[in-house]
C-alpha cells in the first residue's frame, strides 16, 4: 500500500499570515522591516530583526506569545489530526524557522503528528536573542536553482524525501502551499502526486499561467473549511483505490483495510539543519 506523504507549507497555509510579517507588526518594527528589506535578503533581515527587538528589549517570551496569538483556524487543527489518523506522513516544509513553527504547532498541540520538520534553523543564543539562519548555507555554495530564494529550495527537500527509502512502499504525496516559493517544489510532483495551492494566491496564481508545467493533480482551497474537505476527500479517495487495486491482485476472500495502519510509531521529530 502506497504511504500518503501530506507536505504543508507553514505561513498562509498552516497560520492564516505570515509568521515573520506577525511578529515584525506586531513587535512594532514594521518600519524598520521595510527600510531594510531592499538592502538584504529576507533569511538575513529576519536574523537581523530579531537583533533589533533584543536590543529594544523584547524578549523571547514576548515574540513566543505574539506568535500563539497567530491566526490558525481550527479546521487545519482537525485537518492534521484525521490526516494523522488515516495513516498519513505529514511533514512541514517552511520558509520561517525552527522556533516560530515549533512555537505555534506546539501551542495548538499539533507539533507530534509531524514526522519532520524543515525549515530555517534557529537558536537562543546566550544573551537572549533568537538567531536565525539559512537552511542552505549560501556564503559557502548555492542550492543551484534559479527559482528559489538562496536560503532554501523547497524542490530540494522534496527531492531527499522522494529518495528516502521506501520502506513501507511507494509513497504518493499531497502537497500544500501558497507562495512563490511553493512552485518549485510543485513541479516536482508525478501524475500520482496531488498539488493543493491556495486560490488567488502566487502559487496558484503560477499554475495558473502555465498549467502544463505541472504532472501532477492540481485541488484548489481557499479557507480552512476547504482545505480539509479537499485534502480528507484526496486521502481517502488514495486509500479507496490502493485498496481497489489491490483487492484486484488478491484473490477475493483476501480481507484489505482500507485505511492503512497507524503510523510508525517511532515518529521522530527530525529538525533538518544545514550541511
Ligand atoms: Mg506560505
Ligand atoms: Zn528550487
Amino acid at each position: 500500500m502506497a504511504r500518503i506523504v501530506v507536505v504543508f507549507d507553514f505561513d498562509k497555509t498552516i497560520i492564516d499570515c505570515d509568521s515573520d510579517n506577525w511578529v515584525v507588526d506586531q513587535l512594532g518594527a514594521t518600519e524598520l522591516f521595510e527600510h531594510l528589506l531592499p538592502t538584504m535578503p529576507w533569511n538575513s533581515l529576519m536574523d537581523r530583526m530579531m537583533k533589533e527587538l533584543h536590543l529594544q528589549g523584547k524578549t523571547i517570551e514576548e515574540i513566543s506569545d505574539c506568535l500563539k496569538r497567530a491566526p490558525l483556524d481550527p479546521r487545519i487543527i482537525t485537518a492534521v489530526k484525521s490526516a494523522y489518523d488515516l495513516g498519513c506522513d505529514l511533514r512541514v516544509v517552511s520558509d520561517a524557522n525552527l522556533f516560530f513553527v515549533v512555537t505555534v504547532l506546539k501551542h495548538h498541540g499539533l507539533l507530534e503528528y509531524f514526522s519532520e520538520i524543515n525549515t530555517n534553523p534557529s537558536y537562543m543564543d546566550e544573551e537572549g536573542r533568537l538567531r536565525i539562519f539559512p537552511y542552505h548555507d549560501f556564503t559557502t555554495s548555492s542550492h543551484g536553482c534559479s527559482l528559489c530564494p538562496p536560503n532554501m529550495c523547497k524542490g530540494k527537500i522534496i527531492e531527499r524525501i522522494q529518495a528516502q527509502a521506501p520502506a513501507d512502499g511507494k509513497k504518493r504525496f499531497i502537497y500544500l502551499g501558497d507562495g512563490k516559493g511553493d512552485y518549485c517544489p510543485s513541479l516536482k510532483f508525478s501524475e500520482e502526486d496531488y498539488v493543493m495551492p491556495r486560490k488567488n494566491y502566487p502559487l496558484w496564481q503560477l499554475i495558473c499561467d502555465n498549467p502544463q508545467q505541472l504532472k501532477a493533480e492540481v485541488h484548489e482551497w481557499s479557507n480552512g473549511e476547504e482545505l480539509e474537505r479537499t485534502l480528507l476527500q484526496l486521502v481517502n479517495m488514495s486509500n479507496t483505490a490502493e485498496h481497489n487495486n489491490a483487492a484486484q491482485l488478491f484473490s477475493g476472500d483476501c480481507k484489505l483495510e482500507t485505511i492503512p495502519a497507524s503510523p510508525n510509531e517511532a515518529l521522530l521529530l527530525a529538525l533538518r539543519v544545514p550541511h
